[in-house]
């Protein structure tokens, strides 16, 4: 079901985008080379604590799930690009790194992932990254009253293709709330013109997600990390959207 939210509903919601916007913008500032997973979902729990968050992911335990996530963030390195389950690993110096990052404060949800280089940057993943953002960019771009939900996926494709990249529609962005997953599903490609009819009060996870050389993804033995069918890396980029009357708002927008 789509629920719309009213104006003084998008003014409750700012805190949570505001936190979960500073909860990425802390985890940037940590991830270094020799930082273990570990401790940025560390790092990730202790802000939840101080704030009086309550995170998404501790109990969340979808179909497609083994279990219980059990930590408060995702993060997924090099050939992982969703949903990696923080393990005892420390970054090593190139690898990248995608944080996606959902808590809820006074009852509302935010949503949003960043892709990062720790160390020394390989040229095609700095580019990589750059498109995942452009993409998101763009599908926020498309994000107004009048428009429809294919614009947004439209848009987003439209940069991925021009990087020669290929796009897996299965995971993709979300209708955000009081929980973390609500309808409409927002594929990261799809035709402009067609789809839900775009409102004012629809608030929605944007998130393009691309690996290098492939569209095909399994999921690791832990039950929960997707990789990269051929091994490429993966980047990811995410920002919790209100559509108003007055444009596109980024509720994670980072200073
Ligand atoms: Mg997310």
């Amino acid at each position: 079901m789509i629920e719309l939210r009213t104006p003084a509903q998008i003014e409750q919601m700012k805190p949570a985008g505001r936190f979960v916007a500073d909860v990425i913008t802390r985890l940037s500032e940590v991830a270094d080379v020799g930082v273990n997973l570990l401790d940025l979902d560390r790092v990730a729990h202790e802000m939840i604590k101080e704030r009086g968050a309550e995170s998404c992911y501790l109990d969340y335990h979808p179909s497609f799930g083994a279990s219980p996530f059990g930590k408060v963030l995702c993060t997924s390195v090099n050939d992982a690009v969703l949903h990696g389950l923080p393990h005892d690993y420390a970054l090593r110096d190139g690898d990248l790194l995608s944080v996606d990052f959902a808590a809820s404060v006074d009852g509302w949800v935010s949503d949003s992932a960043l892709s990062l280089v720790v160390g020394t940057p390989r040229e095609e993943d700095l580019r990589l990254i750059d498109t995942s953002q452009r993409a998101l960019a763009a599908g926020i771009e498309a994000a107004r009253v009048g428009n429809r939900l294919g614009d947004i996926s439209a848009a987003i494709a439209e940069v991925a293709r021009g990087e020669g990249l290929r796009i897996n529609t299965q995971f993709g962005g979300h209708g955000v709330g009081r929980t973390m997953h609500g309808d409409p599903h927002v594929p990261n490609d799809g035709r402009a013109g067609r789809g839900l009819k775009l409102q004012a009060g629809l608030v929605i996870a944007i998130e393009p997600w691309f690996l290098h050389t492939t569209d095909e993804i399994y999921t690791d033995p832990d039950g929960w990390t997707l990789r990269s069918a051929d091994g490429s890396r993966g980047a990811h980029s995410e920002h919790t959207v209100a559509i108003t009357d007055d444009g596109p708002l980024v509720l994670t927008a980072r200073d």
